[in-house]
């Protein structure tokens, strides 16, 4: 019999009941116990909807408070003594957290999910031990409901390789300190009543290094003998397995699970490999994004494995869509039905498995839904012929000359990120205007009036290029979203970006275009008002595309030209209403790179030239900045140059400048704003201490070229703060000017 599995599912709740538990816990308005108890109460829901699609093996211990490799680290035993018990809840939100004195974990990009994690920090002498079973207590808890649920964990590999190491030392050599920590946890699982228990190793997905097949043997080894009665399901995703296949089938596991959505092709591979005794997980339901299934090519794909013990499942765990698409009233009917969220996918899984055992009749209202939905997308127009690329712009020097003659600035110019305070009374003003109590009128009024204030103090303060200050906008994407054809918006589509966080990604379903100007009333207003050139913003194509769930039937390439093409269109408007300078930021540029570096190069390549379609059309004297958050950038630093900006802001205050050295070291070629106020702290520095930043820099860069600017833009920060901080930073650019 097929089995019907779930590899994890969202755990923020349908209303994101988590996230407000959490916050009202942080607050001190609501007890541990009354956390505890809203967990119980989604883990319960959930594993009762996942029985009721009639999900054959609902995961467990996929939960997590805050997120699942912390709490997994934490009952390893990373950050108590053996003999310490379970780490009290406060001390696992401060590592999350941070608190006073002690900074949070460094958190970073799960894959290349929009999930982050909080990395562990080892060194080597680390110890570990099982200071709690989590997975054992899922498995009593779903028991106790009559639920037999498999327990999640992320496997010994893959977390080493996910932790840090604080010392220099390969974590991966801590495999042996760690092993006895996994086998007493899956003793404690087999003795709670599980039967399989999912291992999640996604690293095998990723390219691996030297030591790390030794380490998978090892473990898999030691983890097979631990517990010889319970099956073992090696967990992949987020890509093929491609070199790593043949490893991956001679583990001694019970069974492997691929993601056949990001690779189908790797299928015929693993049919040779798998043992007849290996039970094969078939990915088939896109975990990673939002469309519905086409039912009947999943099953010929599947229908290849036939002879083989197969499980049908999602991809890769739920928790990258949005719970479910019961409240999503609003959407087009066209794209509703399209689309399948975390609960829809459930039942997706199910009529799979179930079509593999009973033959296609026995789902055949749901092959024909399925079959509708795929003509209908088939029968869609052919998107709009692609322009040709257009030609590069004249080379850098030339038109650093000519904008300098437009633009006449000083040195080390002074300049803002674009965004200022997003203040209750700004959002108030939006309500107000989403409600319905105030009118079109009235909003831009207000809005007006933020801007002309905001022009008239950074005149007042002397900041060399001025912005209007982005008080319009909700958020940097979900702006340009609602003014682009092709995106639409969820009511309740969030996702766990990390801890309580939420984002809900907007769905691109249909061509983008651009009806009409989106940005250039509020830049052509502010530059009305200053005879300093002011700085235009817009958001950048590829980011746009990263932080959307991305229509399927394109390549993903095909889709950010087209938002490339809106973008270009916008600049040019801007240019044409006299704004001289705009920046496209790129904060999602790095994030879109592939997991294995033979398939970066293609990325970099379309992604440079979706960036140098949309700000290449301007005139010579029109100068185009970009931004790009805290990143690192020495492995893509040539790709960052060819994308042609003639100004680059990027975070540097934290690091010291030290981010500045992958730029030095390849001779940048052209402007550069390395951040000298860290805006993620609500410390304001002194003229001082940036001006020392500005030195710094100017130790690698001509002063013709650097400009002084802080790390990223200012929404989140108070007016109490930015005010005396950008005067700051006009007294700091001021001295270091004077020196030069
Ligand atoms: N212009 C944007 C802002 O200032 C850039 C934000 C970002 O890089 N994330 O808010
Ligand atoms: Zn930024």
């Amino acid at each position: 019999m097929t089995i019907a599995a779930n590899l994890g599912y969202p755990r923020i709740g349908p209303h994101r009941e988590l996230k407000f538990a959490l916050e009202a816990f942080w607050a001190g308005t609501a007890s541990e116990a009354e956390l505890q108890a809203t967990a119980v109460r989604l883990r319960t829901a959930s594993r009762a909807l996942q029985q009721g699609a009639g999900i054959n093996h609902i995961p467990s211990g996929d939960f997590a408070l805050y997120d699942h490799v912390l709490e997994t680290a934490a009952a390893l035993g990373t950050f108590s003594a053996e003999g310490e018990g379970p780490l009290p809840l406060a001390s696992l939100f401060r590592l999350a957290r941070g608190a006073g004195d002690t900074p949070a974990l460094e958190m970073t990009k799960w894959f290349d999910t929009n999930y982050h994690y909080l990395v562990p920090r080892l060194s080597a002498g680390q110890r570990f031990h099982l200071a709690a079973n989590p997975w054992a207590d899922a498995v009593r808890e779903g028991l106790a409901q009559h639920c037999r649920t498999r327990p999640v964990l992320l496997g010994p590999v893959s977390f080493l390789m996910l932790a840090k190491s604080a010392d220099g030392t390969n974590p991966l050599a801590l495999l042996p300190a760690l092993l006895p920590a996994y086998a007493a946890a899956l003793r404690g699982i087999a003795e709670a009543g599980a039967a399989w228990v999912q291992i999640d190793e996604p690293c095998l997905a990723t390219d691996l290094p030297a030591g790390a097949a030794e380490a998978f043997e090892t473990a898999y080894r030691s983890l097979a003998e631990a517990a010889p009665g319970l099956c073992l399901l090696l967990c992949t995703y987020f890509g093929g397995l491609r070199e790593n296949l043949p490893l991956a089938f001679g583990l001694p596991v019970q069974g492997v699970h691929l993601d056949l959505v990001r690779d189908p092709g790797q299928l015929a591979l693993a049919l040779a490999l798998a043992r007849r005794d290996q039970t094969l997980s078939l990915g088939l339901v896109d975990g990673r994004n939002v469309w519905r299934t086409d039912l009947r090519a999943a099953l010929n794909l599947a229908g290849r494995a036939a002879g083989h013990r197969l499980m049908v499942a999602p991809s890769c765990s739920l928790l990258h869509v949005p719970h479910g698409l019961r409240g999503e009233t609003a959407l087009d009917p066209a794209l509703r039905r399209r689309l399948a969220f975390a609960e829809e996918k459930l039942g997706e899984v199910v009529a799979l498995a179930r079509a593999l055992d009973e033959g296609e009749a026995a789902i055949a209202a749901l092959l024909r839904e399925s079959d509708a939905v795929a003509a209908e997308r088939r029968a869609e127009a052919p998107p709009p012929a692609l322009a040709p690329e257009p030609p590069p712009r004249t080379a850098y020097a030339t038109r650093a000359a000519l904008q300098q003659v437009r633009l006449n600035l000083p040195p080390l110019p002074t300049t803002t990120i674009g965004s200022f305070p997003q203040t209750a009374e700004i959002r108030a003003t939006r309500a107000a205007l989403a409600r319905g109590t105030l009118d079109e009128a009235g909003y831009e009024a207000a809005m007006r009036g933020h801007i002309a204030e905001a022009v008239r103090w950074q005149e007042e303060l002397g900041i060399d290029v001025p912005v209007h200050g982005e008080f319009e906008r909700n958020d940097m994407a979900k702006y340009f979203g609602e003014r682009l054809a092709g995106f639409a918006f969820t009511r309740n589509g969030w996702v766990q970006s990390y801890g309580s966080r939420c984002v809900a990604p907007p769905i691109i379903w249909r061509d983008v275009a651009r009806p009409e100007p989106m940005t250039v009333r509020w830049s052509a207003y502010a530059q009305s008002l200053t005879g300093r050139p002011m700085k235009g913003m817009l958001t950048g194509p590829v980011t746009l595309l990263q932080w959307s769930f991305v229509r399927d039937d394109l390549p993903r390439e095909t889709v950010c030209r087209q938002i490339a093409e809106a973008i270009r269109a916008e600049v040019l408007d801007l240019e044409a209403a006299g704004i001289p300078i705009v920046q496209i930021d790129e904060p999602a540029f790095r994030e879109g790179l592939p997991l294995r570096a033979t398939d970066r190069a293609g990325y970099l390549r379309w992604a440079v030239a979706c960036f140098r379609l949309c700000s290449s059309g301007v005139r010579d004297e029109t100068q185009i900045h970009t931004h790009m958050c805290y990143s690192e950038f020495a492995d893509i630093i040539e790709a960052i140059a060819a994308m042609d900006a003639d100004v680059i802001s990027i975070e540097t205050a934290r690091s010291r400048m030290e981010l500045l050295e992958a730029f030095t070291g390849f001779a940048w070629p052209s402007g550069i704003g390395p951040g000298v106020w860290d805006i993620h702290s609500p410390r304001i520095p002194s003229a001082a201490e940036m001006a020392d930043l500005l030195r710094l820099a100017l130790r690698h860069l001509p002063a013709d070229r650097v400009w002084a600017n802080p790390d990223c833009g200012l929404k989140t920060r108070g007016w109490g703060e930015v005010r005396p901080a950008l005067e700051n930073l006009v007294r700091a650019a001021e001295a270091v000017r004077a020196e030069l």
